[in-house]
């Protein structure tokens, strides 16, 4: 069974409590590494220079504590390899409206993969009302 390396569960802990419910069931069935969960001012501003993010701080939602988006790929990483992200968020998905059903977590997901604007494969965030 795959599990996280220690710097994946350093990350998913500054994550919100239903991502990493989600992230620890599907653990157990698909290998992947979680690349980032909290960013501060200094790791958000830097994403956005490096173009992998199009906020800057505070606006994304990797800048409130507990984090509300986790950045997650498939393990190994390939990032050329678009089926295996797909694979990999389509069982998230599964799992989470299973879990919703069961009533383990409330949040409903926004997946960065399905942006029009800005293809963000490995993002996961809570959907926010309003
Ligand atoms: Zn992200």
């Amino acid at each position: 069974m795959p599990a996280f390396s220690k710097k994946s569960e350093e990350r998913l802990n500054t994550c919100h409590p239903d991502l990493q419910a989600v992230c620890r069931e599907l653990i157990k069935q698909y290998d992947f590494a979680v690349l980032c969960g909290h960013r501060g001012k200094a790791e958000q501003n830097a994403a956005f220079d490096a173009g992998n993010s199009r906020l800057i701080y505070p606006q994304s939602k990797h800048n409130t504590k507990p984090s509300l988006a986790v950045d997650i790929v498939p393990y190994p990483i390939d990032w050329g390899n678009l089926y295996r992200f797909r694979e990999m968020l389509h069982r998230f998905d599964a799992l989470a409206r299973m879990m919703r059903e069961r009533g383990e977590i409330e949040s409903e997901f926004e997946y960065g993969a399905d942006w029009e604007s800005f293809k963000d494969y490995p993002h996961v965030e809570i959907k926010t009302k309003g």
